[in-house]
């Protein structure tokens, strides 16, 4: 071992000191940063999940007929893009252990299961129909 080479702690080969990844097992030597950069889909998902939660509770019924298609389009779009966002992210924080979000990836999935599930149940009972 020279001096500009260490071993991977992981799986025992030998790396540059400034080597950002191990090329045997991948294992990254990045430093963990001060302040970690907040996944941007997590605060995505928090976004769309919360506008989508706030349909859900709010209901259609009290808007009058013209209201009614945007609010099913909003609801829909807000909720499906929270839910996949959130996973998304966590998918990401889960690569990628330097972001952080994992708590607002699933503050977004939580607020956006609920709508989406109870939009597909009166979806598939409509259907039936
Ligand atoms: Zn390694």
């Amino acid at each position: 071992m020279s001096a500009q080479e260490k071993k991977c702690p992981r799986c025992g080969l030998l790396i540059g000191l400034n080597a950002v990844r191990c090329p045997g097992c991948g294992r990254s030597y990045l430093p963990p940063p001060i302040n970690p950069n907040t996944e941007a889909c997590a605060k995505l998902s928090v976004v769309f999940g919360g506008i989508a939660f706030v349909l859900f509770r709010w209901g259609v019924s009290g808007l009058p007929e013209i209201a009614r298609a945007l609010y099913h389009v909003v609801y829909w779009f807000s909720g499906v893009a929270g839910l996949v966002l959130g996973i998304i992210s966590l998918l990401r924080l889960r690569a990628n252990p330097r972001l952080s979000g994992r708590r607002a990836a699933r503050i977004g999935i939580a607020l956006s299961v609920a709508p989406v599930a109870f939009g597909v149940y009166l979806f598939t009972t409509l259907w039936r129909h």
